[in-house]
């Protein structure tokens, strides 16, 4: 609760979201939420509070019963003359002392000791945390074929986004993948990358059982461009080289990387060259978002990768820049298995196999001919892309 009060709070202070939530005029409403976060919260802390100051209040008038009983035999043993007045004070002042001694001891120092106690445990648990590895020992060294069969994924909230999926794929194919929003293409391909694990079926990689392998060996070999990549605010250079750290001194290997997709890091922008720290926040500079898409693309191919996901690589870029990129695709893919999610149905031209997805589902697979001869959903995409694209359509459209 106290984390959602502050991601509230963070929507109408913190910069970075004060400019969409205010031009949306969506304050009064992230202020609602937050009010309504910080009362239950509040009163969350207030009947905890209470509940604590009971415990206290009982363990204080045990304590008391306690010390009145001493107190009590103390005078009935004096006035029995069993101990003298001297000893009567004596008892009392260390009786006195162990009190204050174990107050001290049980009410702040243990409830410290438990409370840190049970964080530490809790932490070494979460750290414990066995990783999610395929129990299996095959290494392949390159990977030259994937086949997926029969494979169904459904998420923890229950959402099923892969049903019963049939693939093949081989080194230098390059498959798009197509299809409305929500069918399953990006969960494909993470099952494809062994980020997820088929709940059914199974993904053979060389004919060989994705649980048969170690699991490092499938994501040792892809590498992907996703949507929503990361802007790692830290340097240029470590932004290219992290998919690949032995490579980060291999100021070449980054410069030809910067190069082949078109971030000129000599310009006087890069403060530091490709040591220029990609934030304003820790001294660096901002990128634009085009920018950032590059260097997502750059650092998706810095890697030494068998496999390679472009999950809507484009989204970003300009028309020029969009078209440079597919270019250079036939490039990145050449002697690799390639997979490019998208709506964009340009960059068809450049893959030998189509795959159309819809609802969890391949409905069809083909070439581009195939396809738009067999399958109203892709003649319609393509038409209606095609006018957008091009006036004269007619001579323009492959037939
Ligand atoms: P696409 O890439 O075709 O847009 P996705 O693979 O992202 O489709 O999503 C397929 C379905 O799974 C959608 O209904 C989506 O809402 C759901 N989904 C995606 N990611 C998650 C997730 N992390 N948790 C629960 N459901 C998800």
């Amino acid at each position: 609760m106290r984390r959602e009060k502050e991601t509230y709070s963070a929507y109408i202070k913190n910069k970075n979201y004060l400019k969409e939530t205010r031009t949306l005029g969506a304050t009064e409403f992230i202020f609602n939420l937050f009010k309504t976060t910080t009362y239950n919260y509040y009163d969350l802390k207030l009947l905890y509070q209470k509940k604590l100051n009971k415990i206290e209040a009982i363990s204080k008038l045990i304590n008391i019963i306690g010390y009145m009983s001493i107190l009590g035999l103390s005078i009935y043993l004096i006035i029995d003359n069993k101990i003298t007045v001297g000893a009567f004070a004596a008892v009392y002042a260390s009786i006195s002392n162990l009190f204050g001694l174990f107050e001290e001891i049980f009410e702040y120092r243990l409830h410290d000791v438990v409370e840190i106690f049970v964080k530490v445990k809790k932490y070494i648990n979460f750290l414990n945390f066995e990783e999610n590895s395929n129990g299996g020992k095959n290494i392949i060294d390159e990977i030259t074929n994937i086949e997926l069969k029969n494979v169904y994924f459904t998420y923890p909230s229950g959402k099923a986004a892969i049903k019963n999926v049939n693939l093949k794929i081989k080194k230098g194919d390059r498959i798009a993948i197509i299809g409305k929003n929500g069918a399953g293409k990006t969960t494909l391909s993470k099952l494809i990358l062994g980020l997820y694990k088929p709940e059914k079926g199974e993904i053979y990689y060389n004919g060989i059982a994705s649980s048969l392998l170690s699991s490092e060996t499938i994501i040792k070999k892809g590498t992907a461009v996703f949507q929503n990549f990361n802007k790692y605010k830290i340097t240029l250079r470590e932004n290219i080289a992290i998919s690949n750290m032995k490579d980060e001194n291999n100021e070449e290997k980054i410069k030809n990387t910067l190069n082949y997709i078109g971030i000129n890091y000599n310009d006087k922008k890069f403060i530091n060259s490709i040591n220029t720290i990609l934030s304003k926040e820790f001294e660096g500079i901002e990128l634009s978002g085009g920018q950032w898409q590059k260097v997502a693309i750059g650092r998706g191919i810095f890697k030494d990768y068998d496999i390679i996901i472009l999950d809507e690589p484009t989204a970003s870029l300009d028309p020029i820049a969009e078209n440079e990129l597919y270019e250079k695709f036939e490039e990145i893919s050449r002697e690799k298995i390639a997979i490019i999610i998208t709506h964009r149905l340009a960059s068809i031209k450049y893959c030998n196999k189509i795959a159309i997805m819809d609802n969890g589902k391949i409905i069809d697979i083909g070439t581009h001919e195939e396809l738009i001869n067999r399958s109203e959903y892709y003649r319609n995409l393509w038409y209606a892309q095609a006018e957008l694209y091009i006036n004269d359509s007619k001579n323009k459209i492959p037939s």
